[in-house]
């Protein structure tokens, strides 16, 4: 078609990515592909829902007052340090459109989570990644030299999505401290509550005035379904965001349930050992076939293979189980179902029968 004769989107956005969705879920017994909780809400959380849903006639509060309180009171913190929305995503959304925009840059490091080049896109920002280490941390020296009068932002997703490498609590401050003051950080937390750190970007806060970190309500507690999620940071930041974020962000319901799940420890509490376990246990079975993989801090073990990314994933479909694959680079496995383990451990295994068959074929 003419261009000229439909409305064209601005031109950052047409140059954009789409969200990809991981393939073969529909077909599948488990779902590993994108970290969502193995255990559904517990029964006293789907009450609240259901007791929220008889409300829905109602507009919500503006901002979450509720849902505010009870996470200003849990983390020692003010309610007006408290941003709550539809998603940390949202959230991150909300802050990138504050902060940066045309003719500004946001560093991030790269592999890490896909939506961070699209969301500076969507601000309107230049997105600016710096590769991880060898090991598959996040360079924190390498991003600091990556700063220009330009740059606006950084983002740190620490656990990283989808390496499950963590930077420790030292490592961050000496980063903090040498980031100019006039440049946000963005702390990624989404899988704070599965790192095997101390490190809490919270507890940061008082130190550093520009720092925002980011949490959510979809992993460790079970909700990515009904979008809820939280962001820590200064007053005067989160002043700011509240302007660029839209009136009555959090549904009804989400806040009821996110209230619920966030006073309900044994459901954590379960979610967290079912994931420890089978981080371990995974990635034992990974090393005994030969693929060491990194320490995990998220719910998640990261499979690098360089060569054959996609094999596994078209593998593990066939056996059951959806994972996340990136070309060229690995594959990402959500843990705590012991069946969907097992799921990936076989479809190594056939994998790797497949590749003694054929000459010349290496996965790493
Ligand atoms: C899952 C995830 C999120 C959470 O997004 P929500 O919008 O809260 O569901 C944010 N950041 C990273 C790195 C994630 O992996």
């Amino acid at each position: 078609m003419n261009s000229g004769s439909r409305p064209e989107p601005r031109k950052v956005i047409a140059a954009l990515p789409q969200y990809s969705s991981a393939a073969g879920t529909s077909r599948v017994t488990w779902r590993a592909s994108s970290n969502e909780s193995v255990l559904p809400p517990s029964p006293r959380v789907v009450e609240a829902i259901a007791r929220a849903g008889a409300t829905a006639h109602l507009y919500p509060s503006l901002l979450g007052d509720a849902l505010v309180a009870d996470i200003a009171e849990r983390l020692q913190v003010t309610a007006r340090q408290v941003v709550v929305g539809g998603g940390s995503l949202a959230l991150l959304q909300q802050t990138l459109s504050t902060y940066t925009g045309h003719g500004t840059e946001v560093i991030f490091g790269w592999r890490s989570y896909e939506a961070y080049p699209i969301l500076v896109g969507v601000a309107g920002s230049d997105a600016v990644p710096v590769p991880l280490g060898a090991d598959g941390t996040h360079d924190l020296a390498a991003m600091l030299a990556a700063v220009t009068p330009s740059t606006k932002a950084i983002i740190l997703c620490n656990p990283n999505n989808p390496t499950g490498t963590e930077v420790g609590r030292e490592q961050v401050e000496l980063f903090l401290q040498r980031v100019p003051p006039t440049v946000l950080v963005l702390l990624d937390e989404a899988y704070q509550e599965f790192a095997t750190t101390s490190l809490d970007g919270v507890g940061l806060l008082d130190a550093y005035p520009n720092l925002a970190v980011f949490r959510t309500f979809s992993k460790a507690y079970g909700l990515a379904g009904l979008r809820a999620g939280y962001m820590v940071t200064s007053e005067e930041i989160a002043d700011f965001v509240r302007v660029a974020s839209p009136p009555f962000g959090l549904s009804t319901v989400a806040e009821a349930a996110a209230q619920e799940a966030g006073a309900d420890a044994d459901y954590s509490a379960r979610v967290l050992r079912l994931v420890a376990e089978g981080r371990d246990r995974l990635r034992a079975g990974l090393a005994e076939r030969g693929f060491p993989t990194p320490v995990s801090g998220g719910n998640f073990v990261w499979i690098p293979l360089p060569h054959g990314a996609r094999e596994l994933e078209v593998g593990c479909i066939a056996r059951g189980v959806s994972v996340r694959a990136f070309d060229g680079e690995g594959v990402r496995a959500t843990v705590g179902e012991r069946a969907a383990e097992d799921a990936v451990l076989a479809a190594v295994d056939d994998l790797m029968a497949t590749v003694a068959s054929s000459p010349g074929k290496t996965l790493t």
